[in-house]
């Protein structure tokens, strides 16, 4: 049995009129006292003294708070914070009632697909996997459903969905929405604007922005389904170290600056990218620092490129400071109808001069 504690800790987003790039620097800061410090401390404890709100450490964390009130104020609702996004997508499929009908998209997260095939190889659900973009198609799968997962733009085959067609559709059938707002960040899309009832984060890529730290995020602006969701987090423990919050809370501070570069980096290589030969596609939905780009002879030469470089590191993951990429059918998981030559390529905020000279050197020796 959970032990009986108040599910409200977190104090609702203050209503202001500050824009986001200004809230991503001020929100969860300690009160301006004399000698109080500008940055919310790590608070280290496993327990509290007891008759307060807290009394434990899995129901709460003063440094978690100040990050949960800066994501919250970014996207317009209330936050709770989790050990990785995946946790955060696991508090959410457990929403799901036993036998019910979710509808996600087929390129969604490769991890958040394997969940809900996991969970559905169980019995636990049923999923119906569609083409995101088919906005038709996904609003008559909408029927009988009681989730409806987006994610836009996917990853990694960056596909934009109609958020406010698809979220009516699933209102009016009675489901629940919920949008994986990884790519985006909420200094491009805020879903909760579009009456989504849940945002997904993995923090661990643009939020914490700096590859050291896994997190993941919910957000929503309804209060029961915050306090259900944290009744879950409390009951099932996939909380954030305060250390590991401490430093997302930190990274977030530049948010604004990195989406702003990477995004800037990554428009203009796309553009230099569709003229060489050795691709033959650029997918870039025109915001955003990921782009995927298909090579032209295939797998091999995605290969190629990805130990040919020397600034670009080859790894997997994406919205860090520096630029990486990989092919991401080299995971066995990743569905069939990716391209087998797809490298996904995470822009960082370097220059973008010695980004495009490093990927067209290793570019040119593809096709000579
Ligand atoms: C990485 C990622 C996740 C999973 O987050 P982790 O922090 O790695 O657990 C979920 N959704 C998207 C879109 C991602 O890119």
């Amino acid at each position: 049995m959970a032990p009986d504690i108040p599910s409200d800790q977190s104090p609702a987003t203050p209503a202001t009129s500050l824009r986001p790039h200004t809230l991503a620097v001020t929100l969860g800061r300690p009160d301006k006292q004399p000698d109080a410090p500008l940055n919310t401390p790590i608070t280290m404890a496993a327990t509290y003294v007891a008759g307060g709100d807290v009394e434990y450490g899995r129901y709460g964390n003063p440094t978690w708070t100040a990050l949960e009130d800066a994501i919250g104020g970014l996207e317009g609702g209330r936050c709770l914070t989790f050990s990785s996004g995946l946790a955060a997508v696991a508090c959410v499929l457990d929403l799901v009632g036993l036998g019910g009908k979710v509808v996600a998209p087929r390129h969604a997260y490769n991890g958040t697909v394997m969940q809900l095939a996991d969970l559905e190889s169980r019995g636990r659900l049923v999923c119906e996997l569609v083409d995101i973009t088919d906005t038709d198609a996904v609003v008559a799968a909408c029927e009988g459903a009681v989730l409806v997962w987006l994610e836009s733009p996917t990853n990694p085959a960056l596909e934009v969905a109609d958020i406010a067609t698809i979220r009516a559709a699933a209102h009016e059938a009675g489901a629940y929405v919920v949008v994986d707002n990884t790519f985006a960040t909420p200094l491009l899309q805020r879903p909760l604007e579009d009456e989504v009832d849940i945002v997904v984060h993995s923090a661990t890529k643009y939020l914490a922005g700096h590859s050291d730290v896994l997190m993941g995020a919910l957000v929503t602006r309804d209060d029961e389904l915050y306090s259900v969701l944290k009744g879950r987090r409390d009951l099932i423990g996939a909380v954030p170290g305060a250390f590991e919050a401490w430093l997302t809370l930190r990274g977030l501070r530049t948010l604004g600056l990195r989406v702003e570069r990477s995004q800037a980096n990554a428009t203009e290589l796309a553009q230099r990218l569709i003229q060489h030969p050795a691709i033959s596609e650029v997918r870039y939905p025109g915001f955003g620092g990921i782009i995927s780009v298909v090579l032209t002879e295939g797998a091999m030469a995605a290969d190629l490129l990805t130990r040919k470089t020397k600034l670009w590191v080859h790894a997997t993951s994406l919205g860090g400071v520096e630029s990486s990429f990989e092919r991401r059918r080299r995971w066995k998981s990743e569905p069939a109808t990716i391209p087998d030559g797809l490298v996904r390529m995470s822009v960082g905020i370097e220059d973008v001069e010695d980004l495009w000279a490093d990927l067209v050197k290793a570019l040119d020796d593809l096709v000579l």
